[in-house]
C-alpha cells in the first residue's frame, strides 16, 4: 500500500466513506457467521453497485489484499469468515429485486436480497420460487448461490443451482463477467453458471442474478405420521416412492429427535413412536385431494401410530412440529453439530443404527432427522462444554468415523451447507488428487493472486 494512507483510507479514495467502515462492533458482526470461527476483518465494505465491487477488486487484486465476500452472514460452516483479515466485502446493500417477470418465468436480482423476501414477490404474481433453506427469512440469494443451497423442497423441485439461468460476477482482476441469460434453456459455451453456484466466494463475487420461477402450485397438503420403529418411516419413504409419488418434501426423524422435542414442547404435540415422517405434496386441488387420501390410506395400512392432514396454510401447523425439532436439540443446552451430509436413500436406518453406535462409544447424544426423500439427513452431535480443546478434538474423532462411514456408503460431506472451514478437515477424504488439481487449476485461472476468501478448502498447497 503506498505509504503513508491506510487500507481504509484508500478505500474511501475508491468507494467514498460511506461505504467503508472499521469500527470495533462492524469488524465483530463481520468476523463469523453461525459456526465458531471467528477473525476479524481489517476493513468491511459495503458497495451498492457493480461498478464499486470491481474497483475493490481491482484494488485488491493489485495489492494482493484479501477479500472475503459476505451474504447475510447465516452460513454454517464459516463461510464468510475472513481466515487472513483483509477486507470483508457485504453485499447487504446491493438488495433490490430489479424484476419479478411471470410471462418469462423470471427474476432478476441483486446478491443481497433476502430470499424469503424474494419468494413473497414471487407469490404476489402467482410465482414460485421453490429453495428453501430453513434460514430463508435471513439469508441472502448471493449467499444461496454461492453454497447452492438447499432445503425440504429438494425432493421434487430441486437445490439452488437449478434456479439459476444467468450470473453477473465480478472476476478477482475486477472484470465483470455476465454469463448465461433470462431464457429457460441455454447451450452457449461451458456452464460457467454451474461453475460459480456452490463456489463459495472462491471464484468471484455474484453481484446480479437472473432466476428461474415457476407457476405457484394453488394447492398443498401435509401429512404427519408416526411409527413404532425407525426402520417403518424409512420403509413408509420407499413405498411413497414406489407408489409413483414425488413429494414436494419427504422429511424424517429419529426417536432420538422425537424425544428431544417432547421434553420440549410436550408429549401432548409430538405423536408417540420412535419413527416420524412428513410429507408434502402440492398441485391442483383435486389431484391434491385424491393424492392426499391415497397416501394417508397407504401410511395407515404401512402400521402409523398417528397420522394427520392438512390443508393449504394450514399445513404450516405440521411443519411447525418439524421446526420444533431443531429447537428442541437447541433447548437442551448442548452445543448443537449440525452435519449436513447425504447418503443413499436405502441407508437411512444404517446411518441411525452408525449415530447410536457413535453415541456409546464417544458418550455424545446423537439425533438424526432431515430430507429422507434425497437421503440428505441432518446428523447433529450434540456436545457439553464444546469450547473446550479437548471435547472438540474428540467430537472431531466421532466426526471422523462418522465421514469415512458415509463416503464409504458412496454418501457426501456435505449436501447444502458446503465445505467452508468446518468441513475443510475432511476435503481429502472427500475428493480425488485429480479432482483437487481440477479445483487448484479452476481458482489459479480466475484468482491467480488468491485473494478471493484465502484460507479455505482450496489454495496453494
Ligand atoms: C437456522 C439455520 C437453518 C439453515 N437451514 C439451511 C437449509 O435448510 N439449507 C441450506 O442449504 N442451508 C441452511 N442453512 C445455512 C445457510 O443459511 C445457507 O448456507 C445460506 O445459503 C447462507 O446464506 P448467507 O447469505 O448467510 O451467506 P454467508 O453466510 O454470508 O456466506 C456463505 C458463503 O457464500 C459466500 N458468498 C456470500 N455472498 C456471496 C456473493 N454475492 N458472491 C460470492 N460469494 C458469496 C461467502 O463468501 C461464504 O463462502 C441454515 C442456517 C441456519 C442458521
Amino acid at each position: 500500500l503506498s505509504a503513508p494512507f491506510s487500507l481504509r483510507e484508500h478505500l474511501v479514495t475508491i468507494i467514498g466513506a460511506d461505504a467503508v467502515r472499521d469500527d470495533a462492533e462492524t469488524l465483530a458482526v463481520h468476523s463469523r457467521d453461525k459456526w465458531f470461527a471467528s477473525v476479524l476483518p481489517e476493513v468491511a465494505v459495503f458497495p451498492t453497485n457493480t461498478e464499486m465491487v470491481s474497483a475493490v477488486l481491482r484494488f485488491a487484486n493489485q495489492e494482493e489484499i484479501p477479500v472475503t465476500a459476505r451474504g447475510a452472514g447465516v452460513g454454517y460452516v464459516g463461510g464468510c469468515v475472513p481466515v487472513e483479515r483483509g477486507i470483508a466485502l457485504s453485499l447487504a446493500r446491493m438488495n433490490r429485486i430489479k424484476e419479478v417477470h411471470a410471462a418469462d418465468g423470471v427474476a432478476v436480482v441483486e446478491p443481497g436480497v433476502i430470499t424469503g423476501v424474494l419468494q413473497a414477490a414471487a407469490r404476489e404474481q402467482g410465482m414460485f420460487y421453490p429453495p428453501d433453506p430453513a434460514s430463508l427469512n435471513e439469508c441472502s440469494i448471493g449467499g444461496n448461490i454461492a453454497t447452492n443451497a438447499g432445503g425440504p423442497r429438494c425432493m421434487k423441485y430441486g437445490v439452488t443451482r437449478n434456479y439459476v439461468l444467468g450470473l453477473e460476477v465480478v472476476l478477482a482482476s475486477g472484470e465483470v463477467l455476465r454469463t448465461g441469460s433470462r431464457t429457460h434453456k441455454n447451450k452457449t459455451g461451458f456452464d460457467l453458471v454451474g461453475m460459480f453456484v456452490g463456489s463459495e466466494g472462491l471464484l468471484g463475487v455474484v453481484t446480479e442474478a437472473t432466476l428461474r420461477l415457476l407457476p405457484l402450485p394453488p394447492a398443498r397438503a401435509v401429512i404427519s405420521a408416526s411409527f413404532p420403529e425407525l426402520q417403518q418411516a424409512a420403509d413408509a419413504v420407499q413405498r411413497i416412492l414406489a407408489a409413483g409419488f414425488l413429494p414436494a418434501a419427504l422429511e424424517v426423524a429419529d426417536g432420538f429427535t422425537l424425544q428431544a422435542a417432547r421434553a420440549h414442547v410436550g408429549k401432548a404435540i409430538v405423536p408417540e413412536g420412535e419413527g416420524h415422517i412428513l410429507v408434502e405434496i402440492d398441485g391442483q386441488e383435486a389431484s391434491v385431494r385424491s393424492e392426499a387420501a391415497v397416501l394417508a390410506a397407504l401410511l395407515r395400512e404401512h402400521g402409523a401410530l398417528h397420522l394427520e392432514e392438512a390443508f393449504g396454510d394450514e399445513g404450516e401447523r405440521l411443519w411447525e412440529l418439524r421446526r420444533k425439532f431443531s429447537e428442541s436439540l437447541k433447548a437442551t443446552g448442548l452445543t448443537k453439530l449440525n452435519e449436513d451430509i447425504v447418503v443413499p436413500r436405502s441407508r437411512l436406518v444404517d446411518l441411525a443404527e452408525f449415530a447410536a453406535g457413535l453415541r456409546e462409544k464417544y458418550g455424545y447424544p446423537v439425533a438424526c432427522f432431515g430430507h429422507a426423500g434425497d437421503g440428505n439427513i441432518h446428523t447433529n452431535i450434540m456436545a457439553a462444554d464444546y469450547d473446550k480443546p479437548q471435547v472438540r478434538e474428540r467430537v472431531q474423532q466421532a466426526l471422523d468415523e462418522l465421514f469415512a462411514q458415509v463416503l464409504a456408503w458412496g454418501g457426501v460431506i456435505t449436501g447444502e451447507h458446503g465445505v467452508g472451514l468446518a468441513k475443510k478437515r475432511w476435503w481429502p477424504e472427500a475428493t480425488t488428487p485429480v479432482s483437487r488439481g481440477v479445483h487448484a487449476a479452476m481458482k489459479k485461472a480466475l484468482d491467480p493472486k488468491g485473494i478471493l476468501n484465502p484460507g479455505k478448502f482450496v489454495g496453494p498447497e
